[in-house]
Formats: C-alpha cells, structure tokens, sequence
C-alpha cells in the first residue's frame, strides 16, 4: 500500500519519493538531563505544559517511512514490545509500538528494504525485534554505522549506559551485514551521514526528491530547542562534537530549505531551521 492519509503527516518530495511520520508511542525522560547544560530558568518556560510530578518532559518516537520508486526505508525503530512491565511503567511507555503503527497506516513490515538508524540507543533500536524475539522486518538490511556497533557492545560503562545490550546483541548478526563505514547512499536519493557527538557512532539520514530535500538529524535535534547548537542533552556522550556537527548541518538546512523532522518532538515534529544570530531557530510547519 502506499502512503495515505493514515500516516501522521506525509511529504511529496518529488519524482516518486514521499515521506510519512509514523509514531511509534511515547515515553517520558527526566527534563534536566534533556537541557544539559542549560540552566532551568531559561527553559522552564517552554515546557510548563509537559512537565509531568516526577520533572519528566514527553519524549515522541518518531519514525520515518521513506517511499522511492527503489524501495522502502523505515527509519528509526522506538522502543519496541520487548520491555518488561517495570521498565514500561519507569519510563511510561505508551502507544502503539512501531509493528502495530506501520501495519494500522497500511504498510506491511516486510516491505521494509531498510532499516535506518541513527543510532542504537534503547529508544531508537527496540522496535527491531518482535516480542518473540523474531526480526521485526524480515526482509530488510539494517543501516547503522559500525562504529555505533562497537561501541553499543562495547564496555565503557558510560558509553553503554544507554544501550540494551543484552537486545542488541540478538540484533548483532543481523546488524553486522549491513554496517555502514562512513556515508552510504542507501537508495537512489536517500543517504546516511556520520555525525558522532549524541553517540559515536551516530549518523543523519537525508533525503533528497526532485523538489526538496528532507533531514533527519535523529538525537543531535529531538525538540525545537535544539536548533541552538549549544544546547546539548546530557545525554549527548560527545558534546563538543555535536555542537560541531549541529552548527554545519544546520546550516546546510537553512541555507537550502530543507524540511526538517524532529527526533521526539510530539506536537510539532515537522519544520524548517532558520539562521538567527549565531545560532539557529526551528520554525514549525
Ligand atoms: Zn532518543
């Protein structure tokens, strides 16, 4: 099936290359560690109608479903149906996963030619496998860089902690045979760009039609405030990298227009990055 009105926004970008938006849930994570280094006094503002008792802001699991005349990319997986009760409740997981929200917008998962990650943390590589622990999309080659492998399998304690190891390790062989080393074009248009900085071996997934250009900057720009370069997540393992790498692709984005889909921003995940001062703004669409 192609993409339709059941998706939850959808772009023609031209020459037979469309994308759609397809939730896959929401959970909630502690609103400090997504500011990082900014001080509380200038971002308490913008989130006064999120925030929940427990200081947690709602994090979206925005998933991609890129349509080329040479295949289908599903970027991004979420967290998948393979967490226990406990972590579900801890981290109020809610909605449907990404399996049941591709199958209810009309796409069946082996359709799916690749799977694009930007990287392997918890929230982005759980929808890879089925709750009986079966490759969620069977017929599809998963794209993540094998840097982002050997450090999600790796043993620094720090860089793993947001990783479900024992999950990716089932995922590791399947992963494996599609490792990217650097920049890959993965179908006629659409590419993977390393970046580094939110994790090592993070990448940017861009797609390019006959009439525009989309970017997806994964967790280097989960929410509009990351349009500054400066304002980093605690979460980000190389900071001073991803304010870099921000800064250059940002500007590559407003400089060409490209419309840009936001990591886990619930109500207004669809926008543009303009130039404001030294820094960037994200203008909604
Ligand atoms: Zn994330």
């Amino acid at each position: 099936m192609a993409i339709n009105d059941a998706v939850d926004w959808a772009l023609d970008l031209g020459g037979g290359t469309r994308v759609a938006l397809v939730q896959a849930g929401t959970f909630r994570s502690d609103a400090g560690a997504l500011f990082g280094p900014v001080p509380r006094l200038l971002w308490d503002r913008l989130v006064t109608d999120e925030i929940d008792h427990e200081h947690r802001l709602l994090q979206a699991l925005n998933c991609l479903l890129v349509e080329t005349p040479a295949g289908r990319v599903l970027v991004e997986t979420g967290i998948g149906e393979r967490i226990t009760d406990k972590v579900r409740a801890m981290r109020v997981v809610k909605g449907d996963s990404i399996v049941p929200a591709l199958t209810g917008a009309g796409f069946a998962p082996d359709s799916v030619d690749v799977v694009a990650m930007s990287h392997l943390h918890f929230d982005h590589a759980g929808g890879l496998l089925l709750a009986d622990g079966r490759r969620a999309f069977p017929r599809a080659t998963i794209v993540a860089q094998r840097a982002e492998w050997e450090i999600a399998l790796g043993t620094n304690p720090r860089l793993i902690a947001s990783y479900d190891q024992p999950e990716l390790v089932l995922a590791r062989e399947w992963g494996a045979e599609g490792a990217a080393d650097g920049e890959r074009e993965l179908l006629p248009g659409v590419s993977v760009v390393p970046t580094g900085g939110h994790s090592a071996g993070h990448q940017a997934v861009i797609v390019r039609g006959a009439r525009g250009v989309l970017g997806f900057f994964g967790d280097l720009c989960m929410r509009p405030w990351a349009a500054n370069p400066r304002w980093v997540s605690a979460f980000d393992d190389f900071p001073l990298a991803s304010i870099l790498v921000k800064d250059s692709l940002f500007a590559r984005a407003s400089d060409e227009g490209w419309t840009v889909v936001l990591s886990h921003e619930a109500r207004h995940p669809i926008g543009r990055l303009l130039r404001e001062r030294d820094r960037y703004r994200y203008e909604a669409s």
